[in-house]
């Protein structure tokens, strides 16, 4: 009976599987993520393990990749080409290590490369020519897909070297091609791309070579076979395709020790997202060749080589609402109230639709299942609809007749997306400018959040930011939850804040199109905020990347009486709008949050900390959610540890004096 069960849920996984590979692999249109589907192999491997007598020989646990598909031409690989096995933690790299000694009976070198998220593919040379190119399809039999191939740029059709040889890589699409992509085709009305693996595994697919060559695929070069030439280790074999002139993804590394091989993983765990192209992993190679050799595969991927991979940042979900939110310059934006899903190490419940015409060209509705992802962004976005979840039940998402707030009819102006709340009284923006104004990053008022904006607003005691300054102890004692010595404390860090940095004074206004780094620039042109209210919209566009639009938009600021007033009340209760600090220089790293650990080479962790201080940066003792970047000198303490849970980029010595150059 209970195998009888067994079974039935075998049947079940072998179904699903093989549907999704179709999805993916055929129409390059998944329905789960990679995430979802790792799972469900995963419990369908553990069952076979178990019940051996049950395993179908033509499981999909024992295959790669899809079938070739009709439209081309099916070849065969000389070598097959092979799955990588995966891990996801520390203790399994160091599984891996373990075995790798033990089938060696010494320990080995490994060499660490970027996992790029694309798709194999395989090129022939003959005579110094490319002769094929090819899929990995399901391993030994793969689509000829040379034409396509051939229109890619950074792959030489013409070699010097005339011997017979393959090169293996990875064809993928930048970030920034990939978005444009997807919103071409959203324009057009077809579905978007899950991700830029989809849109490179299907461009490669397109019948028409001229319109590949539109998608700008890109490629990068891991893998060469050569009937003469005969290189020991892999970082030789990059080397001897590098000098070919085959691109090789410049991020790559030997390690000694295992412990370099974590270490660069999770390096790169917290810097994938300044590449323009997306990694979902790092690549782990037994580095010498000879013994690759020893160590040989398994039917399905190749022992000496393991991929460590990184947290997923895409989950698929459903809509369960969609609400609006007013900012504080009366911008309506669409937030979906998802159904709560976990992804990259939180539960998210919310979901930035940006605006309404998002909304539209997404074509997303009520109680759609659809794939949100978190790519280094703090708010995850909606991704792509799941059509194939539909049930007709699906509500249609309209923008809103009336603020939600205040209740004014709603404005759209020509030449902007968004709808606003043309109301600046409207209570929803006076809270999000007061709480703009007390953020960290303007005028750090500490302990003034949500809750308590939200009842001095309700109740009329602030109708401005410097309304602020006026509150007494006694009257905040009167919020719910706000004891004495908390009043006390919050009305200390209020005045306290009348000494805020002048970029953060700036910042704290609430300019439009005036964010963190242009508070920072004007801070350092102007000595004073009469002296900014003073310079032309043409003065102002022609200080370096302050632009035309932000120009217009500080001019607009200040030609509004209101405005005028409200920095005349601030001065008046003693708000600093002046710059005190000397700051060197608009450094890149002006305004950042730093944190330093273990021995620096160059610099006391003192004179580290003035230099910083020096360039407008902040540096802290303590790691938190609020760091920007953790500095790593030799044997760092526990707050590598801690920054790495946490997602916090580290940084070299040498890395942070680089940026101050910057
Ligand atoms: P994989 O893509 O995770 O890893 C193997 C591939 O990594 C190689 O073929 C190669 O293309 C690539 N690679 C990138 N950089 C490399 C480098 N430096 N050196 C060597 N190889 C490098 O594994 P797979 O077997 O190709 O595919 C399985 C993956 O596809 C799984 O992650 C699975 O979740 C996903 N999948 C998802 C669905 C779905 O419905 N969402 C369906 C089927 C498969």
């Amino acid at each position: 009976m209970e195998k009888d069960k067994i079974k039935k849920r075998m049947d079940e996984l072998y179904k699903l599987i093989n549907y999704y590979d179709e999805k993916y692999y055929i129409e390059n249109n998944p329905v789960i993520t990679d995430e979802e589907y790792d799972k469900i192999m995963h419990e369908l491997i553990l069952l076979e393990q178990q019940y051996p007598d049950l395993a179908r020989q033509d499981s999909p646990t024992r295959r790669v990749g899809g079938k070739p598909i009709e439209q081309f031409e099916t070849v065969r690989h000389e070598i097959p080409m092979l799955s990588i096995d995966n891990t996801y933690s520390d203790e399994e790299i160091k599984e891996f290590d373990r075995r790798i000694r033990k089938l060696l009976g010494r320990t080995a070198e490994y060499f660490l490369e970027l996992k790029i998220d694309g798709v194999a593919v395989s090129l022939i040379y003959e005579n110094k020519t490319l002769v094929r190119g090819a899929t990995r399809g399901d391993g030994f039999q793969g689509d000829d897909i040379t034409q396509n191939i051939k229109t890619i740029r950074d792959i030489p059709l013409i070699v010097v070297n005339d011997e017979k040889f393959e090169v293996r890589g990875e064809v993928y699409m930048s970030k920034f091609d990939f978005e444009r992509l997807n919103r071409d085709k959203l324009k057009a009305g077809e579905e978007p791309f899950a991700n830029p693996r989809n849109a490179a595994a299907g461009s490669l697919k397109l019948l028409d070579p001229k319109e590949v060559a539109r998608r700008r695929l890109r490629f990068f070069s891991y893998a060469g076979f050569f009937q003469k030439t005969n290189p020991s280790t892999q970082q030789e074999t990059l080397n001897i395709l590098k000098n070919l002139g085959f691109p090789v993804n410049p991020h790559r590394k030997l390690a000694k020790t295992i412990d370099e091989v974590i270490e660069f993983c999770h390096q790169w765990e917290s810097k994938r997202h300044q590449l323009d192209y997306a990694i979902d992993g790092i690549v782990i190679k037994v580095n010498n060749i000879r013994d690759q050799e020893i160590l040989g595969s398994t039917s399905k991927s190749p022992r000496w080589m393991v991929a460590y991979k990184f947290p997923a940042e895409q989950a698929t979900t459903v809509i369960k609402d969609v609400i609006v939110q007013v900012g504080r310059t009366g911008t309506l934006t669409p937030v979906a109230i998802l159904e709560p899903v976990h992804l990259a190490g939180t539960t998210v419940s919310r979901a930035s639709l940006h605006n309404f015409d998002e909304i539209k060209r997404l074509d997303v509705k009520i109680g759609d299942r659809v794939f949100v992802e978190k790519a280094g962004e703090i708010i995850p976005k909606v991704v792509k609809v799941i059509k194939e979840a539909r049930t007709g039940k699906e509500q249609d998402i309209n923008p809103p007749e009336k603020c939600p707030v205040c209740h004014n009819p709603v404005v759209k102006d020509e030449d902007e997306v968004a709808y606003r709340c043309p109301n600046v009284s409207c209570p929803a923006q006076i809270k999000e400018r007061i709480l703009h104004f007390a953020s960290r990053r303007a005028m750090n008022i500490q302990g003034l959040g949500e809750r308590i904006v939200n009842v001095l607003v309700d109740t009329g005691l602030v109708k401005d930011y410097a309304d602020l300054y006026f509150l007494q102890p006694q009257q905040l004692e009167q919020i719910e939850r706000m004891g004495e010595i908390s009043s006390k404390k919050l009305v200390d860090n209020i005045q306290a804040s009348k000494n805020a940095p002048f970029a953060g004074f700036i910042y704290g206004l609430g300019i439009r199109h005036i964010g963190e780094r242009a508070s920072e620039i004007l801070a350092e042109h102007f000595s004073d905020i009469d002296e900014m209210a003073k310079a032309t919209e043409e003065q102002l566009a022609q200080i370096p990347d302050i632009g035309q639009v932000a120009a217009r938009s500080i001019k607009e600021f200040f030609n509004n009486p209101a405005n005028i007033k409200l920095i005349q009340k601030l001065k008046e209760v003693g708000v600093s709008t002046k710059q005190t600090q000397v700051i060197k220089k608009a450094s890149k790293i002006a305004g950042k949050k730093f944190v330093i650990t273990g021995t620096l080479k160059n610099f006391s962790r003192e004179e580290m900390k003035t230099e910083l201080k020096k360039h407008g940066a902040r540096v802290s003792d303590n790691i938190s959610k609020e760091t920007d970047y953790l500095i790593v000198g030799e044997s760092p303490g526990s707050k590598l540890e801690k920054a790495r849970k946490l997602g916090i980029p580290t940084l070299s010595e040498d890395e942070v004096l680089e940026m101050m150059k910057e």
